[in-house]
């Protein structure tokens, strides 16, 4: 038994009228990073369409060390396949994207964090570091993570925003700024 059910019928839907894309750079020249939240689809939230933006999300959307790790290969395996096509100097923009209400906020109480930890066996530093208590300052800090990160192209610049889940709306606290 699966509850895939429902939503293989509706994939049944997508797939009759579906074109599928080819592999090249992303159509938006973006990338996003944010909360794997179920309020907080991208697609929906920014109306982004397939091939048009990679998503890494986690939860908060935090800039870890696997997302860095991920954004250095997606930057060199379009350097690598398209390279030559774009503008020398750019690949993509990375938006890290943070929202209200984020359950991982919850993290922030030092009680609630050490019964998740002992409760998951995640370790309280690791809960701590994903806490989103404040999106307005977790997404600076995240920015300016990417930012110094070695592993980050030079081609790929990075902006910080902040989904307000009450209103549906997506506010700029960053600029896009390269390395
Ligand atoms: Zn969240």
């Amino acid at each position: 038994m699966t509850r895939m059910k429902p939503l293989l019928e509706r994939n049944e839907q997508f797939a009759r009228t579906y074109t599928p894309v080819p592999l090249g750079l992303p159509a938006a020249q973006m990338l996003v990073v944010t909360c794997l939240d179920h309020r907080v689809d991208p697609a929906i939230v920014l109306g982004l369409q397939l091939g048009e933006a990679p998503v890494i999300r986690n939860a908060g959307g935090r800039v870890t060390q696997a997302v860095i790790d991920d954004i250095a290969f997606l930057a060199f395996l379009a350097g690598q396949l398209f390279g030559r096509q774009g503008p020398a100097d750019t690949l993509f923009e990375v938006a890290v994207v943070h929202h209200t209400q984020c359950g991982t906020g919850f993290l922030a109480d030092p009680d609630f964090r050490r019964q998740a930890a002992e409760a998951t066996g995640v370790p309280e530093a690791t809960l701590e570091t994903s806490a989103v208590a404040d999106p307005h300052l977790t997404v600076k800090t995240d920015v300016e993570r990417l930012l110094a990160s070695p592993l980050l192209s030079p081609k790929v610049s990075v902006s910080g925003h902040v989904y307000d889940i009450a209103t549906g709306r997506v506010t700029t606290t960053l600029d896009a700024r390269y390395p």
